[in-house]
């Protein structure tokens, strides 16, 4: 029997690739940029699966172009890069990989905060500049962890995770989320008083209508002066302006980012001419284990939409009622 066929839009690591060639006839994407839209709606015309990436935009227009479409799985926790409720609306679920990545993401969201607070990377610049000429009682002062007060916007898995670090750090936790139940020792507060209170603000939420440019020129108004933002969630849950006028004026004291609007960020922008904000590419889940795990994850929830099973992790199991 032919076995049923796949777009996969990039090389993703052997230990899902293995289990999607086992199961299907995979074409797959070999460039390291990703396939245009056009190109993917060509692909996808006699396919039975699509294994997709955050960087592909998965709308109606493709599920239109696959009548025999059955599922559509992304390699990402985050899924706003699918239309989720085109998907629905045609009974197609949608398949992500929440929790394999939690801890990477936490790792790297918390290495961010340290390295802004403590100005790793402009300390290195400086040097490799020829700028250090000796032990000075004022060089590059940063700011102190014990004591200090976090606030994790989105408590979720990742911000979770966050928090659990951050009590190894002797840290004040609160968090800003309608949903989560206090955890790692972390207190629930309206979004005000953290944004008043914090020295750190970690910001973990997906992208949603209602999260995008959650962090503005009025929530960076309402943040301390010596206040350090990372975003490691989504980069349009960030106005790019409104933190560049911030961070220029002083009205916080950095920024780090793994996410921004649009990636790749333009070498042009102005966020980059500044000494306090960070900015690494989009590489928060980036470790070996993680990236394997998340690819194998993807092809489970791949081969289950193909046989007509629950994807082991869906976000939109409405799909599998009977009415909608
Ligand atoms: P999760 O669903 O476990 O947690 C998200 C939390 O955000 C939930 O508790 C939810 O109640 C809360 N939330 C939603 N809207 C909110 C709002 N308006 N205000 C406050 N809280 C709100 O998800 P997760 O696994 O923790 O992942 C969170 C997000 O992180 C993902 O959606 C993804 O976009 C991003 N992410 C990025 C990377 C990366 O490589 N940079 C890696 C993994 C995840």
């Amino acid at each position: 029997m032919a076995k049923p066929k796949v777009f996969v839009t990039r090389v993703i690591p052997e230990k899902g690739l293995a289990l999607v060639r086992d199961f299907c006839d995979a074409d797959i994407w070999q460039d390291e940029l990703p396939p245009p839209h056009a190109e993917i709606v060509r692909r996808v015309r006699d396919v039975d699966s699509l294994l997709s990436l955050l960087t592909d935009k998965i709308d109606a227009e493709v599920m239109d172009a696959a009548p025999r479409l059955k599922v559509i799985s992304n390699m990402a926790v985050g899924v706003d890069n699918v239309d989720v409720a085109a998907a629905t609306a045609r009974r197609l679920p949608v398949g992500n990989t929440p929790g394999v990545l939690t801890d990477a993401t936490a790792d790297h969201a918390f290495a961010l905060l340290m390295s802004a607070a403590r100005r790793i990377v402009e300390a290195e610049k400086f040097l490799r500049a020829g700028k250090w000429k000796t032990w000075s009682p004022q060089l590059l002062l940063g700011a102190d962890f014990v004591g200090a007060t976090l606030g994790i916007i989105g408590f979720g898995r990742i911000g979770q995770a966050v928090a659990k670090r951050a009590q190894g750090f002797d840290m004040r936790v609160i968090y800003y989320d309608p949903i989560a139940q206090p955890a790692f020792g972390a207190s629930p507060v309206d979004l005000e008083p953290l944004l008043r209170e914090s020295d750190f603000v970690s910001v973990h939420v997906p992208l949603t209508p209602e999260t995008r440019h959650f962090i503005n020129a009025d929530t960076l108004s309402k943040m301390k002066s010596n206040a350090i933002l990372v975003n490691t969630s989504r980069g349009p849950v960030l106005n790019q302006t409104d933190l560049y006028n911030a961070l220029k004026s002083g009205q916080i004291f950095a920024a780090a980012l793994d996410v921004t609007e649009p990636e790749p960020l333009p070498l042009d922008s102005p966020l980059l001419e500044l000494d306090n904000c960070i900015i690494v590419p989009h590489i928060a889940s980036a470790s070996k284990h993680t990236r394997d795990m998340m690819a194998f994850m993807s092809a489970q929830n791949l081969i289950a939409g193909l046989k007509g099973e629950w994807l082991p992790n869906c976000v939109n199991p409405q799909v599998y009622k009977t009415s909608m």
